[in-house]
């Protein structure tokens, strides 16, 4: 049994948190195109939350990835998909290269304040040119005494507006481009760190994305994450975990489209009787719930595997796929029911339209997930 009573203590506080903390503000926040990720971190670092899987001596509870999988399930409870995604980058995608290879000292300095709420961190790989294809950052970071100089910059940053500091993969020697890159914690107040743009984007409104410039930013080569050369290999490896939480994240915002549709076509009246007493409507819900709950079995199996010590890189990639395609289809068919008022921008489903489409495109897209699960089927060519 994967799930015991402390893991739904967590799921309901988690749960609790999003009704009462988040989902009061969360209209304003959309509008705004922002949130106050350092008032929203605080108050989740004083309830433990954003420490869960990281070790005690910087503040963390030192758990197992499930307790992490739960945390990202109950945030579907959040009525809006960037403050979740903002909260995963701090726990899940900025943090734990820190957490497993930093030296004690920089853990102290950085991991300790993040999981404490008191700092807001941010990942930096993707570039204009690097996506997909994370070889091929322009970032470069040259030594100089006992500094690091970088420059270049970073594009599609989430918290970037608001970050104390970049978990940034930079370039640090020749050589070939998967052992020549290092993780380095670059403080966002450095001389030299311009936040350029915030991008203005169709979905995850509340969450700010940044473009961000690094115009010979010094900082001491201490603020490297563990081995030099070791960065590109750092983050692959966090990829299973970082899958996982996305898959584990969407479900619960299609239960609640699902919930929500249900609720609109029971009332909604047409041609003498209700949306919902159509059967291609019942049907295509029925179909639907189906599917949420084949990916929540496939979340959770990966995720009791990972526990167990198994390497779980084509369930994880399955899993992400999945839910990114799944997302768009509720998201799709759910909208339709809701006839024109789906198409109004405060609807809850026309909101999960335009937040879930990044599912299949934000932290390896679709085809970068079916490239892993071919390679590791055996049928991707070899050229
Ligand atoms: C809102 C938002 C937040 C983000 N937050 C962060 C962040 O905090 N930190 C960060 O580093 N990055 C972040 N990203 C970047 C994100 O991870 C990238 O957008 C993603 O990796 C895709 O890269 P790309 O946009 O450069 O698309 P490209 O790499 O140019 O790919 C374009 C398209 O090519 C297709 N494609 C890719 N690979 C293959 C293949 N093998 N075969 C066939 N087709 C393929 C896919 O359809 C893909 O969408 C964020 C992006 C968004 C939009």
């Amino acid at each position: 049994m994967l799930f015991t009573p402390e893991h739904e203590e967590l799921r309901r506080t988690v749960e609790r948190f999003c009704r009462e903390e988040l989902n009061p503000h969360v209209d304003a926040w959309e509008e705004a195109g922002i949130y106050p990720a350092h008032e929203v971190f605080r108050k989740l670092g004083s309830l433990g939350l954003l420490g869960l899987t990281k070790p005690e001596s910087a503040g963390g509870a030192n758990l197992d990835y499930s307790y992490a999988v739960v945390m990202a399930e109950a945030l579907g409870a959040c009525r809006c998909g960037g403050v979740p995604m903002s909260i995963g980058v701090q726990t899940d995608m900025a943090t734990p290269a820190l957490a497993r290879f930093g030296s004690p000292e920089l853990q102290q300095e950085f991991l300790a304040p993040a999981i404490a709420g008191e700092m807001v961190a941010c990942i930096g790989v993707s570039e204009p040119g690097a996506g997909s294809d994370v070889a091929a950052i322009r970032t470069t970071a040259r030594t100089d005494g006992d500094d690091y100089v970088i420059n270049g910059g970073k594009l599609w940053i989430t918290n970037g507006a608001q970050a104390d500091w970049m978990c940034c993969l930079a370039t640090t020697s020749a050589g070939a481009p998967h052992r020549n890159k290092s993780l380095i914690i670059v403080p966002m107040r450095t001389r030299g760190v311009v936040v350029e743009r915030t991008l203005h984007k169709i979905g995850m409104r509340s969450s700010d994305t940044a473009q961000i410039f690094f115009d010979d930013v010094r900082v001491p080569q201490r603020y490297r994450i563990g081995e030099e050369g070791m960065g590109f290999t750092y983050q692959m490896l966090q990829f299973q975990e970082e899958r996982l939480w996305g898959a584990a994240n969407a479900l619960q915002g299609l239960d609640n489209a699902i919930a929500d549709t249900i609720a609109y076509a029971r009332d909604r009246k047409i041609f003498g009787r209700s949306v919902l007493d159509h059967q291609v409507v019942h049907f295509t819900l029925a179909e639907l719930q189906t599917e949420v709950e084949a990916l929540r079995s496939l979340v959770y199996r990966a995720t009791e595997l990972y526990v167990a010590g198994k390497d779980v890189t084509q369930l994880a990639s399955m899993a992400k796929l999945k839910a990114g395609r799944l997302t768009r289809e509720v998201a799709d068919k759910c909208l339709q029911y809701w006839g024109g008022m789906g198409f109004t921008w405060d609807n809850p489903v026309s909101r999960l339209y335009r937040d879930g489409r990044l599912a299949s495109i934000g932290g390896g897209a679709d085809e970068v997930m079916l490239s892993i699960i071919a390679k590791l089927a055996g049928t991707l060519p070899r050229n």
